[in-house]
């Protein structure tokens, strides 16, 4: 999430409001209750007052202020890909995992229920994340109710490891409430066993597995996702086949490079390839999709280093404020389609990238 640094003046306790009025670089906020709160680059004399420079803000952006100074944008208004944080618990222990996981509980219900009365006009797309959501469920089915009320036309896009849906009740029940959530799940192999050492739970598979089979069950919309690494590219090709065979009835699979980031950044000797050195195996198993028919689409992979064929399957995924070009980009002639890297793969990208002039 993005944060900024500033001051505050009467703000005691932590204040969330939406962006309201603008004139020049201040900004007046309304929260819930309707108390204002100013964002400002001088003191001037109001009641709340958050004193900062080089901000940047849109009308109906919803931020938080902490009184230690730290402002934290919840909501873009001229974003597509908002997300709820709904929980930092999780019942998988991913190896690139790019959260920090609690084991307590913390409770963030009050929270998004206020960014979500907030919101004024109703996002397009609205994703819940975590850590795992469904590891608080009545949080979760109180924020679903509370979307699917205010924002009837928004699609949910729920980032969940799938293993709670192994319980066909949670499916029903999440299903009564709103029959049109986006569920992305995570499936990072064909083989059980690797599956699991990559998420750190030995009955991981099983559970995600039976969970994609209840949500079809019920014919609910299914993103797949993998995150390709060192520890299973090179299945990428069997993994596609697997895929084509027993989960034909997915809406669509997101092949998607790492974020080097927490887990990932710590645990970077086991995981990183060089997106170049899959390139055949990335190939193979998008010719096999295609040939059966199976939309997907390739996430966080520089146009420069997946196979020339394939560049149309690229989506510009990574947020506008992780994005880095390298100086290598300035003269790429494809810069505009291409998404680029995360700033925290500085240090780790593929040594092939390469301004594409053709
Ligand atoms: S050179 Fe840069 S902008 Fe061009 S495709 Fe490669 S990473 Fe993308």
């Amino acid at each position: 999430m993005k944060s900024l640094r500033g001051i505050c003046y009467n703000i005691k306790e932590p204040y969330i409001g939406k962006i309201d009025a603008v004139h020049e670089n201040s900004y007046i906020l309304r929260n819930t209750e309707g108390k204002e709160c100013l964002i400002c680059d001088k003191v001037v004399s109001f009641g709340k007052l958050f004193l900062c420079r080089n901000t940047n803000f849109n009308i109906g952006d919803i931020v938080k202020i902490l009184p230690s100074g730290t402002l934290i944008v919840l909501y873009e208004a001229t974003s597509s890909d908002n997300a709820l944080f709904v929980s930092e618990q999780c019942n998988n222990k991913c190896i690139m995992c790019p959260q920090i996981m609690k084991k307590k509980p913390s409770d963030f219900l009050q929270e998004n229920l206020e960014i979500i009365d907030l919101i004024d006009k109703s996002p397009n797309f609205l994703g819940i994340t975590g850590g795992e959501p469904t590891s608080e469920w009545d949080s979760l089915i109180t924020i679903v109710k509370r979307i699917t009320e205010k924002h009837p036309t928004t699609n949910i896009q729920l980032l969940t490891n799938g293993r709670t849906f192994n319980n066909e009740i949670y499916v029903r029940e999440l299903k009564n409430i709103n029959d049109k959530i986006l569920y992305c799940i995570p499936l990072y192999s064909d083989i059980a066993k690797i599956h699991n050492m990559i998420v750190g739970n030995n009955k991981a598979f099983e559970e995600t597995v039976e969970g994609l089979y209840n949500l079809a069950r019920y014919k609910l919309p299914i993103e797949l996702r993998t995150v390709v690494t060192k520890l299973n590219y090179n299945r990428l090709e069997e993994y596609a086949h697997w895929i084509c065979r027993n989960l034909p009835f997915i809406s669509h699979l997101s092949i998607m490079g790492m974020e080097p980031i927490y887990q990932a950044r710590i645990n970077i000797e086991k995981l990183w390839i060089d997106p170049y050195e899959y390139q055949n195996e990335m190939y193979n198993a998008c010719l096999h999709l295609i040939r059966n028919n199976l939309l997907f689409f390739i996430y966080n992979h520089q146009l420069c280093v997946v196979p020339k064929e394939l560049r149309r399957y690229c989506c510009k995924t990574i947020s506008e404020f992780k994005m880095l070009y390298l100086d290598e980009c300035l003269k790429c002639n494809q810069k505009d389609l291409c998404g680029g890297l995360f700033q925290t793969a500085k240090n780790f990208h593929s040594v092939a990238i390469k301004s594409i002039e053709d």
